[in-house]
C-alpha cells in the first residue's frame, strides 16, 4: 500500500517539487558565482583579467569523447580561446559501434559547424525517416510506432540517424587544429587557486597544465567530478549506480527483409527485451537487454548465441533469425551504470565544470547520453564565448549549469523510466480473438496494461519527441510545459503499471508471480524491487533538491 501512495505522491506533488527545485538552483547559482577565496598561491602566475586574443582564455578539456572533442572544436574557432583536450587513452583506436544522433543533436551539430556537419552526413544512415517503434516480441506484429519524421519535417530538423563511432571521432579529430589533443597523460585532479583565478590540472604523470577553466569532459568514472566533490571517482559513494541490467549487443552485415524500410525496432515481452537496428550499409545491430547482477559471468558452456537462444525462447522469429546469422565474435556485453545529475552539488565550482557522462550518464533505451553531452558543449561554448574578463568564468560556468540541468535531468530519468517500464511494467499484450476459435491470450494484469496503454503510447512518444525536438539550445532554465505533459503522461503510464508491479491486480486470480519475476540467475533483484529503486533514485533526487 505504501508503494501505491508513493507513486501517488509522486504523480501529486512533482509540478510543487520542480518548482521548489528551481528556487533552490537559483539559490545555488548566485553561491557559485560569488568569489569565496581570498588568500593568495603564488605558485598560480597571474594573468590580466581581460581576455582578448593576444591574451586568451585558457581552457583545458580533460577527456576526448563525444563531448569533448565537440566542445574543442566549437571553442577552437574562437580567436580569444586557446583550447587543449587531455586525453588519458594513448591512442585512439577505431571501438565502440554505432552512436545515434538524434534531430537535436544534429541540429546543434549543423549549428556549430556546418563543414563537420557535412562529413558527418557522408557517413550517415538516417533512420529517423523510416518506420521505427515497438513489436510485441512474441507475435511480432507492431505494437506501437514512433514517429521520428514529423517532428523534425515540423522544425526543419535533420532527421535521427546513427553514425560509426570512430568515424565521428576521427571527423572531429581531423578537424581540430594540430596539437590541440595529447594523448596518453590523463587528469588526475586539479587545484583550484585560492583567489578563485585560475586551475593547476594534475596530470597521471605528475605534469601540471595551468589553465583559466577545466572542464571535465572525462566520461562516466570522471576524475574531475571526483576531485570536485571530494568524493570516490568509481564505487560507493561516486553518485554512479549499476542499473540492474546488462546487455548484451551483437553488430553483423545481415540481409534484413525490412532493410531500407525499417530503422528501429523494440520487441517487448515479459521481463527483458530485445532491439534490432538498421546501422547502414547493411550491416545492423541487436541489443538484449536483460535484468541481471553485473558481470555478465554466467556459464556459457556452447556460448553466447545458445545461451540467449534460450533466455528468449518462444519469442519473435524476427529476434532468433538475426541471432543465429551472429558470430561469436560479433557479440559484446556491457553493464549499464547511469548517474541521476544531482542538484545540491553543483555542477561547476568556480573555474571547473563537468558536462556528458561526467555529470548526467544516462540508460541508453533513448540513445542520448551522446546528444545531451552535445547540448553540454554547445551552452559552454555560449557561455563561456561572451565573457570579456576572467572575473566572469565562475558565473558563466553556473549559468551552464542552470541552464542545462533540468532538461538533462528530465532526459537522464525518462531514461531510467524507459528501462525499468519496458522490463517491469510491459508483457506480450492480452488479446481475444474470435476467429477461426474464440481464444484468450495473456489475459492477466500486465497484458490488459499493456494492452491498454497501447493506444496511449503514441501520443507520449509525440509528447517525447517534441520535448527533445525543442528547447535543444537550453535557452530556458525550465520548461513547465514540458515538465508537466511528462509528469502527467509517464504518471498515468506508470499509475497503470503500478498493479502490474506489486501484484495489485492479483484481482483477476491469475498468477502473477511469474509474470513480475525476471527469470534465473538474478539473485536479489526482482522487479518489484527495480522499480522500488527507481523511485526510491526519484525521491532521493529530490530529497537532494529540496
Ligand atoms: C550500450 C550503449 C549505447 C549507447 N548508445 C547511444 C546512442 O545511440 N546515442 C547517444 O547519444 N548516446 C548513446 N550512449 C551514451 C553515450 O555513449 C555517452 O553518453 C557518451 O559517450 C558520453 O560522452 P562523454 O564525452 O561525456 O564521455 P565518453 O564518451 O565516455 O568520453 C570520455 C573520454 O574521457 C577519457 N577519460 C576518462 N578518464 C579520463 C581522465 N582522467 N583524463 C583524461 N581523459 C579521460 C576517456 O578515455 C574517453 O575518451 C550509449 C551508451 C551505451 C552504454
Amino acid at each position: 500500500m505504501w508503494r501505491l501512495l508513493y507513486v501517488a505522491t509522486w504523480i501529486t506533488f512533482t509540478p510543487v517539487l520542480l518548482t521548489g527545485f528551481l528556487t533552490v538552483n537559483v539559490k545555488n547559482t548566485r553561491l557559485n558565482g560569488m568569489k569565496r577565496y581570498s588568500t593568495v598561491d603564488t605558485s598560480f602566475a597571474s594573468v590580466a583579467p581581460e581576455i582578448s586574443d593576444k591574451n586568451p582564455l585558457r581552457v583545458v578539456i580533460a577527456g576526448a569523447g563525444v563531448g569533448g572533442l565537440v566542445l574543442a572544436n566549437s571553442l577552437s574557432k574562437i580567436s580569444h580561446i586557446d583550447v587543449k583536450v587531455l586525453e588519458k587513452t594513448t591512442e585512439f583506436k577505431r571501438f565502440g559501434g554505432p552512436i545515434q544522433l538524434a534531430s537535436n543533436a544534429l541540429q546543434l551539430l549543423k549549428e556549430m559547424d556546418k563543414s563537420i556537419y557535412d562529413e558527418i552526413n557522408e557517413k550517415f544512415t538516417p533512420t529517423g525517416d523510416k518506420m521505427n517503434g515497438i513489436k510485441d516480441g512474441i507475435r511480432t506484429e507492431w505494437y506501437a510506432k514512433f514517429d521520428l519524421k514529423k517532428p523534425a519535417l515540423e522544425r526543419n530538423m535533420p532527421f535521427t540517424g546513427v553514425i560509426d563511432r570512430s568515424d565521428l571521432q576521427e571527423i572531429y579529430l581531423n578537424a581540430l587544429p594540430p596539437g590541440v589533443v595529447s594523448n596518453g597523460d590523463g587528469v588526475t585532479s586539479f587545484k583550484v587557486n585560492p583567489d578563485g583565478n585560475g586551475v593547476k590540472v594534475i596530470l597521471n604523470s605528475g605534469n601540471e597544465v595551468d589553465a583559466d577553466v577545466l572542464i571535465g569532459a572525462d566520461g562516466i568514472w570522471s576524475s574531475v567530478r571526483a576531485t570536485m566533490r571530494n568524493e570516490p571517482a568509481k564505487g560507493d559513494g561516486s553518485g554512479a549506480k549499476y542499473s540492474g541490467y546488462t546487455l548484451y549487443a551483437g553488430e553483423l552485415a545481415y540481409n534484413s527483409p525490412d532493410n531500407g524500410k525499417v530503422g528501429y525496432k523494440v520487441y517487448i515481452g515479459p521481463g527483458q527485451y530485445f532491439v534490432i537496428t538498421d546501422i547502414g550499409n547493411g550491416n545492423y545491430q541487436w541489443y538484449a537487454f536483460l535484468a541481471r547482477p553485473p558481470g555478465g559471468n554466467t556459464e556459457k558452456p556452447d556460448g553466447t548465441v545458445p545461451y540467449l537462444k534460450e533466455i528468449f525462447a518462444g519469442w519473435s522469429e524476427e529476434c532468433h533469425a538475426i541471432l543465429d546469422v551472429t558470430k561469436e565474435h560479433e557479440i559484446g556485453q556491457r553493464d549499464l551504470y547511469d548517474r541521476p545529475p544531482s542538484v545540491i552539488k553543483p555542477w561547476s565550482k568556480g573555474p571547473v565544470a563537468l558536462t556528458g557522462d561526467a555529470i548526467h550518464a544516462m540508460m541508453p533505451n533513448l540513445g542520448q547520453g551522446g546528444c545531451q553531452a552535445i547540448e553540454d558543449a554547445y551552452v559552454v561554448t555560449e557561455e563561456l564565448s561572451t565573457i570579456k574578463t576572467r572575473d566572469e568564468i565562475a558565473t558563466a560556468l553556473s549559468t551552464y549549469n542552470s541552464r542545462r540541468l533540468i532538461r538533462s535531468a528530465a532526459v537522464q530519468g525518462l531514461s531510467r523510466f524507459a528501462s525499468d517500464i519496458i522490463i517491469i511494467g510491459f508483457d506480450t499484450p492480452a488479446k481475444i480473438t474470435f476467429s477461426p476459435e474464440f481464444k484468450v491470450e495473456n489475459f492477466n494484469y500486465a497484458g490488459i496494461v499493456t494492452k491498454i496503454l497501447q493506444p496511449i503510447m503514441p501520443l507520449f512518444f509525440w509528447v517525447q519527441f517534441n520535448f527533445l525536438y525543442d528547447g535543444y539550445k537550453n535557452e530556458n532554465k525550465i520548461d513547465f510545459v514540458a515538465a508537466f505533459s511528462f509528469v502527467v503522461l509517464g504518471g498515468l503510464i506508470l499509475l497503470l503499471n503500478v498493479g502490474n508491479l506489486f501484484g495489485v491486480l492479483g484481482l483477476f486470480g491469475l498468477e502473477t508471480a511469474e509474470t513480475f519475476g525476471i527469470g534465473e540467475g538474478i539473485g536479489s533483484l526482482d522487479a518489484g524491487e527495480g522499480f522500488t529503486e527507481t523511485l526510491q533514485q526519484f525521491f532521493s533526487t529530490l530529497s537532494d533538491i529540496i
